[in-house]
């Protein structure tokens, strides 16, 4: 027997996809850290964090095991939780010598194989840190992720899974951004993806690796200064 059919449903509502509380906790403690509001060596007691921001302790722990992870907190047997060291200076030169190595011919690469859907995603990127850099203050964190994803974006559009990895597992921007607030880092950083992003468009290998290496070299030059000042 056919089952009768059934009368149209109207469209069940739609809720905006919401940051889970653990998501919003970590974002607030990213973002102290980034902008070094809290500072290196700086201890984070669960309790403390879970008072001050009015949760449980459950979300602050997730907050610092994903911290932890990125190299941004570390955690010291009986002592809790602190804010990690900045790069050292070592560290600072081979992150960047690591992605002059890696990335220009990454996005060469993006320009010989990104489909129209990894261009177009990366056009939307571009302009989503466009709108996040008019309010670098509120937005820094946030841009440093964006900047993140989008490296991330250029080594999947080359198709080279290890370099995407590679990239991630460093969690590079966060580090570097959190060495100094610069406002005009944003500016400088989104006109720079542009070129990078036509050149990808435009399937301009060799265009695309320059403009690569034009923005690593710029965004070493923004940085530098926070060794030379003590
Ligand atoms: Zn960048």
């Amino acid at each position: 027997m056919k089952p009768a059919p059934e009368a149209p449903r109207p469209p069940a509502p739609r809720l905006m996809p919401r940051p889970s509380l653990g998501d919003e906790v970590y974002e607030l403690l990213l973002a102290e850290v980034i902008a070094n509001r809290m500072a290196p060596g700086d201890r984070l007691s669960v309790d403390g964090l879970a008072r001050q921001f009015g949760v449980s302790q459950t979300p602050i722990r997730a907050a610092l095991i994903r911290l932890e992870a990125e190299g941004l907190v570390v955690k010291k047997h009986n002592s809790g939780y602190s804010v990690a060291d900045q790069l050292s200076a070592t560290r600072f030169r081979d992150t960047y010598d690591f992605r002059l190595l890696v990335e220009p011919a990454t996005a060469a690469a993006a320009a010989r194989h990104a489909t129209p859907a990894q261009i177009e995603a990366l056009r939307t990127a571009t302009l989503r840190m466009g709108k996040l850099s008019s309010d670098t203050k509120a937005n820094y964190s946030r841009f440093a992720v964006a900047d993140a994803e989008f490296h991330g974006q250029i080594a999947e559009a080359a198709g080279n899974e290890i370099v995407r990895e590679s990239l991630h597992r460093l969690y590079t921007h966060m580090h570097l951004f959190r060495l100094r607030y610069h406002a005009t880092v944003a500016v400088d950083a989104v006109n720079e993806h542009d070129a990078i992003v036509a050149a990808i468009a435009a399937r301009d290998a060799r265009g695309a690796e320059t403009a690569m290496r034009a923005h690593i070299e710029a965004s070493r030059r923004r940085m530098e200064p926070c060794f030379n000042e003590t």
